[in-house]
């Protein structure tokens, strides 16, 4: 498995000099002392991770602040990096929200809004007061998942528009997720991540209508003033493959020292 994930990483790093003014999204799941999955990290080596990004200089940056970047009305900061968690699970609270305080950094929250206030185990979800208070703090901000269609939508909208059937069950889907959120947090939500970063142009283009303009994937690369906002690649990180060390290369690949 790590052979396969490496060769996975590797396949789509860059093999020259990556181009200047690249922002990354790195994309995080849970955080946990001991590592669940492979999407899980501790958070001994996400504090490492902020450790290393605040000892060189690096600021985070919300979602929407890389959207204007990238649509070039606001010039990129130097040292500029964009943090988001997938999924909304109890160890965001625990561990990432006390981290960025410490570390003055902010982070955007991706939720599957019609789980929170699950925390049975083995990966408790978080409540809505713990998301209130993190968005209201402006440490975490929540932006959408899924509501309930935490599956790969791209191919089931493909599936469904094949089969001529309508995409009603994901459009409920779009426009729920983002009413409950913005009923929570009470400001605009305009942000998805796809789930399993699974998309398609006519996935877009439902997002779009649903009023979305902000789309994050999980293809591997940065981010450039320019490039589309539907289509905002990130960089996953794990806590069994990114150790400090393969954080650092990993980083280092794309020219972010
Ligand atoms: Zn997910």
């Amino acid at each position: 498995l790590l052979i396969a994930y490496l060769a996975a990483v590797f396949a789509v790093l860059p093999s020259s000099a990556p181009k200047q003014g690249g922002i990354a999204v790195l994309c995080y799941h849970d955080l946990q002392p001991v590592a669940k999955n492979d999407m899980t990290n501790t958070p001994s080596n996400f504090e490492a991770h902020l450790k290393w990004l605040k000892g060189k200089g690096y600021k985070t940056l919300s979602v929407d602040e890389l959207v204007a970047i990238l649509k070039k009305k606001q010039a990129p900061p130097p040292k500029s990096i964009v943090l988001t968690f997938d999924d909304g699970y109890q160890g965001v609270y625990t561990y990432a929200y006390p981290a960025l305080k410490k570390y003055g950094f902010k982070a955007t929250l991706f939720l599957v809004t019609s789980v929170m206030g699950d925390e049975s185990p083995p990966m408790p979800h978080l409540t809505w007061p713990e998301i209130e208070q993190m968005d209201r703090e402006d440490v975490i901000r929540a932006e959408v998942h899924a509501e309930k269609l935490h599956v790969k939508l791209g191919e089931r909208l493909k599936a469904e528009l094949s089969n001529g059937e309508p995409s009603t069950d994901i459009e409920h889907d779009l426009q729920n997720a983002r009413v409950e959120i913005q009923n929570h947090t009470h400001r605009p939500v305009h942000s998805i991540a796809w789930p399993f970063g699974d998309y398609t142009t006519d996935l877009i283009h439902l997002a779009a209508k649903e009023g979305y303009y902000a789309m994050l994937n999980t293809e591997y690369g940065l981010n450039y003033p320019g490039d589309s906002v539907v289509k905002i690649k990130r960089l996953r990180m794990s806590s069994k493959y990114d150790t400090l060390a393969r954080f650092e290369q990993k980083l280092a690949h794309y020219g972010i020292r």
